[in-house]
């Protein structure tokens, strides 16, 4: 935002909060910014959610960090300098380095981080700490999606086209997601198209579908395969592009086979007529599109069940063609550029692989180390918040952008893992429900106070515009990292501050990879230009346009042809019992987003989503004796959770809804469970087996 005498100054920018990253436009000074959605971008169209509107808020939180603060030998959170704090973080990091080795230090990062703060977490981390131990947030997010994808594709893109080509769709199929609430701008995008919602519950986005079939929790993949079933017995396969871009349909269809239509209903509940019409729907569309959210993703199967629905598309002939497809709706504001930039565990820079010698190699140099230093993959972040503190595990870990209190499965006991640890230090800019353990709490810039990029959902990036500068005694992490790494031994140019030259170094890094940000640039960004990856350097100049829409022509694997899976059934890790009786499932509400360290501080939002609160069937509660406001224990084999009843016929009688925004007893994940997909990584969150009993009566 440039400043102009007699004008108000604007700043042209992009929402805080999810992977759609409607285009904003904010203007006054601190205290009193106002934000505007920008009209011209086409993504949301002038449109904003109720978060996206009360974005402002969050600059002006009354209990910001603004000092950065040390556990004192009273066991209590107390200001200190910079200068103290850093050096004792530094201090303490070197001498559990010293006593245990590199991995006795670890880094947790998130999906909200900009990509040149993705980039310098994973070179600090595997640079000045030298350790493996580095996983983040998204992959409670992303992993599945883009395990299957990666498998099917040979390259994972949520969406490997624009969403605005999502308009012109004639059917659309939602395995698990529901952007009426977690993204509402995108329904802009989906107005004309049939939906077919796949959803245990009949969400916002189910009330506006052409056909919602509601499954029980964790047979999405049984739904799925039962649908490719009906595709080959009703004669809509596309054989033409069958043969011509895929393999491996054959083992896919043995498997699917014994999935007729009446078994599919007998392990879902979904009328064997609906999963016709579902298919008659989606086959006979001239445009079709089949998109996955967490719904189908967060389970112990998820990345088979991702690899069902891909199945499916693939039998259709849709990804790969423009005007039809298949992508995954990302969460996070940066779900698609934190997955790429190197703070997966398993990720350096670009999508290269940690285990692959000429990628090690490759970044090594753009890093000026021998690449036999770089230490190899590390935990999965379950495995690694499990690992803390104990035998062999991290002794200290440094959290940044993430709150795995009130976000990981199994809350209490990554609440105690967390406990358990020498040193826990926490950037952030509210005191979050993870800072609250932490021994060192760095406070940190936010979104409109620091210039960066963001990769949306669409492979589209993005340029985050600082419109205020940080509160005095705040910093950005960029600089965070550059004082650690610096205390660490390491050269002060090594760890850049500024934004765009990490940018540029992270160009480098990615230069000739998958996901090639080598073309992109600052300039071009701020000159408008709309540009997707992969983006390699152009030798003429003019520079690369960027890639709107992958796999036009071949696909990503040597051999340019997609794959279909091989994958069956299964039960979930846990299915309702004797002792507990239901499917308990978790997710968002409108109103908040992810861990709510943001949103719970927006009077607005708190005001229409103040509480946890337990949906549940009329018929439910009525069998375990509850009533409508009356708060219920919601529990399971790992924990239980405190939440107010709220009576709905939009779930089964055999399932209860918990959103998972909320702190303290109201933490979902008190209940979830710590079943991982074996794949991906990705914990069960969507299924776990409860009961629910009235509050205190247990
Ligand atoms: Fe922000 Fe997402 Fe809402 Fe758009 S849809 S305003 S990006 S939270």
């Amino acid at each position: 935002g440039e400043g102009r005498p007699g004008r108000q100054r604007e700043s042209t920018t992009h929402c805080p909060y999810c992977a759609l990253q409607c285009s904003t436009v904010l203007s006054g000074e601190r205290g009193g910014v106002a934000v505007r959605p920008s009209a011209d971008f086409p993504v949301n169209r002038g449109g904003l959610c109720q978060k996206g509107w009360t974005a402002p808020s969050v600059l002006a939180v009354p209990d910001r960090l603004l000092t950065p603060l040390v556990r004192g030998a009273d066991g209590v959170l107390a200001p200190a300098g910079w200068d103290e704090a850093l050096d004792l973080v530094a201090g303490r990091l070197r001498e559990l380095r010293a006593r245990h080795g590199a991995d006795a230090v670890a880094v947790f990062g998130g999906g909200g981080l900009t990509n040149e703060k993705a980039y310098a977490l994973g070179k600090f981390a595997r640079v000045a700490l030298g350790t493996s131990q580095i996983d983040y947030n998204g992959r409670f997010c992303m992993s599945s999606a883009a395990a299957a994808t990666t498998a099917a594709f040979g390259l994972d893109r949520g969406l490997p086209f624009p969403v605005t080509d999502l308009d012109g769709a004639d059917v659309i199929l939602l395995a698990g997601a529901n952007p009426a609430e977690t993204m509402p701008p995108l329904l802009r995008h989906l107005e004309d198209a049939d939906l077919v919602v796949v959803d245990p519950r009949r969400t916002r986005t189910a009330e506006r579908a052409a056909l919602h079939l509601s499954p029980a929790p964790g047979t999405d993949l049984a739904l799925a395969l039962g649908l490719l079933h009906l595709a080959v017995t009703e004669g809509l396969v596309d054989k033409e592009y069958v043969d011509a871009r895929t393999t491996g349909f054959d083992a896919a269809w043995e498997t699917c086979a014994a999935w007729w239509p009446e078994r599919v209903e007998e392990v879902t509940g979904v009328p064997a007529d609906d999963l016709r019409t579902a298919v008659r729907l989606l086959g006979g569309a001239r445009r079709a599109y089949v998109l996955t959210g967490r719904g189908a993703e967060q389970h112990s199967k998820g990345s088979d069940t991702v690899a069902a629905f891909v199945n499916l598309a693939l039998a259709l002939g849709l990804p790969g063609r423009e005007g039809s497809g298949f992508g995954t709706l990302t969460g996070q504001g940066n779900g698609q550029g934190g997955r790429e930039m190197g703070q997966k565990a398993d990720q350096l820079p670009g999508y290269r692989s940690l285990a692959d010698p000429a990628d090690r190699a490759h970044v090594a140099a753009v890093w000026g180390v021998d690449p036999r230093e770089l230490p190899g993959p590390g935990r999965s972040a379950y495995e690694l918040l499990d690992a803390l503190g104990g035998d062999g595990g991290p002794r200290a870990l440094m959290v940044f952008g993430s709150n795995p209190v009130v976000s990981a499965p199994r809350a209490a006991h990554v609440t105690e893992r967390l406990k358990a640890l020498d040193l826990l230090v926490v950037a952030d800019f509210v005191p979050s429900e993870t800072a609250a353990l932490a021994d060192v709490v760095l406070p940190v810039a936010q979104w409109a106070e620091e210039e960066g990029t963001l990769t949306s959902l669409e492979g589209r990036v993005l340029r985050r515009r600082a419109h205020l500068t940080p509160p005095p005694g705040v910093r950005t992490d960029l600089e965070v990292l550059h004082a650690l790494a610096v205390r660490l031994g390491q050269d002060a140019g090594r760890f850049p501050v500024r934004p765009r030259e990490v940018f540029d170094e992270l160009r480098r890094a990615s230069a000739g990879a998958r996901a090639d940000y080598s073309g992109i640039s600052y300039a071009r960004l701020d000159a408008g230009e709309a540009l997707y990856w992969p983006c390699p350097a152009g030798g003429d100049g003019a520079g690369h346009p960027g890639t709107p829409r992958l796999f036009l022509d071949r696909f990503a694997h040597p051999d340019g042809r997609a794959r279909f899976a091989s994958v069956d059934h299964r039960p979930s890790a846990r299915e309702p019992d004797g002792t507990f009786p239901l499917y308990g499932t978790t997710g968002r509400v409108l109103a908040q987003y992810q861990s709510g360290a943001q949103t719970r501080r927006v009077p607005e939002l708190v005001e229409a989503a103040p509480e946890t609160v337990v949906e549940m069937h009329p018929d439910t509660a009525r069998r375990f004796g509850l009533a409508d406001g009356q708060t219920a224990e919601v529990g399971s084999v790992h924990g239980a959770a405190l939440a107010r009843v709220r009576l709905t016929r939009t779930v089964r009688p055999d399932t209860v809804f918990v959103p998972f925004h909320f702190p303290g007893a109201g933490r979902a994940n008190l209940f979830t469970g710590d079943a991982l997909d074996p794949r991906s990584r990705m914990p069960e969150f969507k299924v776990s087996a409860v009961r629910v009993t009235p509050a205190g009566e247990r």
